[in-house]
């Protein structure tokens, strides 16, 4: 890694990594254009809390936990990934965290609610608002 180069934490999925829950990616060739005098870190929340790919869609519910598509409560495993990604955050300390929008992880301005988009964030998102770093939605790109 470049020490001359400004670095970007990126939610992994708008790299091409097929790490969504339905196993696929939102890969955004505008954000690798973006990129490319940058040094990158892929992140991906929800498999650093030890959810599977591909696993069952989540959402947020206004009590603040989480729940899967079976109804099961994965709160822990997502807030395990927020501190992880955190963690990642800390280390390397990026010049700038591009995140994805809609996601009850990573969704910066809006995060998926009762199954549906709404403003807000998602529960990493929200982690790394806590940092003095420039915090970017993919839905600038
Ligand atoms: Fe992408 Fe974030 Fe969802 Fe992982 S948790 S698939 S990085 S939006």
């Amino acid at each position: 890694m470049s020490i001359s180069k400004k670095t970007a934490m990126v939610s992994a999925c708008l790299l091409g990594i097929n790490c969504r829950y339905d196993g696929k990616t939102k890969l955004n060739t505008h954000i690798l254009i973006f990129l490319k005098d940058y040094n990158i870190v892929p992140f991906c929340p929800e498999q650093l809390g030890g959810l599977p790919t591909p696993r069952l869609e989540s959402t947020k519910l206004s009590n603040n936990k989480l729940i899967n598509k079976n109804n099961e409560d994965v709160t822990d495993q997502f807030l395990k990934g927020a501190k992880e990604s955190l963690k990642i955050a800390e280390i390397i300390t990026p010049d700038i965290i591009i995140l994805k929008e809609g996601s009850p992880s990573c969704g910066l301005n809006n995060t998926n609610m009762n199954w549906k988009k709404e403003e807000g964030s998602g529960i990493t998102a929200s982690l790394l608002k806590n940092l003095n770093i420039n915090l970017l939605s993919d839905e600038l790109f």
